[in-house]
């Protein structure tokens, strides 16, 4: 038998019967089914109230005049639209990203910036340009669970630092970087998401900012900033990206689908100039261009609509359900549970009291119809079994504090257990 062979699949009993199993490559076996898309299925049931996924509630969006735009898009341009485009991304989209990152004070050429198919493709992309198998990648713990999956699928390494209530903790870091030039690995970058942080609901807070970046150049560790959230903090705050900080040494990843529309899969990557070059070669192996009709909607969007209004409005939508489920947690919560207190985004991060396990309970929370996603899906290493995540992106304030109201009794009955 060859030595090659990869080792077995360890996320679904399906695959013992798999004819192709020989032929995986060897990094299919870190592939493995996400918690929380497992979770999708039961908890789209209409009974259940779901605080697991993390869908943009886009009620707000004016879906009329959106409709209109896109028939005259297609009238005018139709055949541009419909057609392939460079991999680079759409130019005067990349002018129109530059003006909406400048609102958190980055300055950007739009030579530097790479329209992908969602952030998630950025994550994928720089995870391929810098990891080979057994590098390590830095993340908080947690961490969101797409860009676990993308490390996965490289074979990365990753190794968490621990947040607080300001979010990552630099000492925290320093020891995370010690220990890894102590055991002699290398260490690719560090993966944060300063702004209301998924799934831990946290902010860094500005006086960190610049110490995180001196650690990671006096290690010289590259820093890949994953920012959707930062237009949505709640009192219309906006903080200094990281990117601006330190322009040679971040690579910053953006996206419309928590501003506009996720379905439209819009997103964008702003390097160094000399990884620019890359990304465009690496995008465009991966899917010779994004989708051109898709970037000149958006592009149109930002030239005829008020969107600066329109992230205000999903912002208030957002806070409504975040003061719902922040007064619901303080209501119904029993004794020894904790939980963060987000100004923005779409999370609260809860840790329950010891002997109970999220993971464990999460069928029994299912038939007493509310979902959350369990802790242990946003680490590398197994932890979080005391945490979960809570969603109040989607569902209306009346059904997350009944969601909630489920979950608090839920948790009650197994504490008593
Ligand atoms: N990064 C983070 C932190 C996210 O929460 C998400 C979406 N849930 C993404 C990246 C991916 O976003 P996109 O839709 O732009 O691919």
């Amino acid at each position: 038998m060859s030595e090659k062979r990869p080792a077995r699949q360890p996320h679904s009993g399906h695959h013992n019967l798999d004819p192709h199993l020989p032929r995986y490559a060897a990094r299919t076996a870190g592939m493995t089914a996400s918690e929380i898309r497992a979770l999708f299925a039961v908890a789209s049931r209409p009974e259940v109230v779901s605080l697991a996924g993390g869908m943009p509630n886009l009620a707000a969006l004016p879906l009329e005049s959106l409709s209109s735009q896109m028939a005259e898009l297609i009238a005018k341009d139709g055949l541009t639209a419909l057609q392939y485009g460079s991999a680079h991304g759409v130019p005067a989209l990349r002018e129109q990203i530059c003006e909406v990152m400048a609102l958190e004070e980055i300055s950007a050429h739009p030579d530097d910036v790479v329209v992908t198919v969602g952030s998630q493709m950025g994550l994928d992309m720089v995870t391929r340009l810098f990891c080979d198998p057994g590098d390590v990648v830095i993340a908080e713990g947690p961490s969101y669970v797409g860009a676990l999956g993308s490390f996965a699928a490289y074979q990365a390494e990753v190794v968490h630092v621990a947040m607080d209530d300001q979010g990552l903790v630099p000492e925290g870091l320093r020891e995370a970087l010690a220990q890894c030039r102590t055991h002699g690995k290398r260490v690719k970058f560090l993966y944060t998401i300063p702004n209301f942080h998924n799934p831990a609901g946290v902010t860094l807070a500005v006086e960190r900012r610049a110490e995180i970046l001196e650690i990671c150049r006096e290690h010289d560790v590259l820093v890949v900033e994953d920012n959707p959230y930062g237009l949505l903090g709640f009192d219309g705050q906006t903080y200094p990206a990281l990117r601006s900080m330190d322009p040679d040494n971040v690579v910053y990843l953006g996206s419309f689908s928590k501003t506009f529309a996720s379905g439209l899969r819009v997103g964008w990557v702003l390097a160094p100039h000399a990884v620019r070059e890359k990304l465009v070669l690496a995008a465009e192996s991966a899917t010779l261009c994004p989708p051109t009709l898709n970037q000149l909607v958006v592009s149109r969007y930002l030239a005829t609509h008020d969107w600066k209004g329109q992230i205000k409005t999903f912002g208030e939508n957002y806070r409504e359900r975040r003061d719902a489920i922040l007064s619901a947690l303080e209501q119904h919560m029993p004794p020894g549970c904790s939980w963060t207190h987000p100004d923005g985004g779409f999370y609260v991060w809860v840790t329950v009291p010891e002997g109970v396990d999220t993971k464990a309970m999460l069928p029994r929370a299912v038939t007493a119809r509310v979902a959350y996603a369990s802790g242990t899906g946003f680490y590398a290493d197994g932890f979080g079994s005391r945490q979960m995540r809570l969603s109040y992106c989607y569902p209306t304030p009346e059904r997350i504090r009944e969601g909630v109201r489920r979950l608090a009794a839920v948790l009650e009955s197994e504490m008593d257990l």
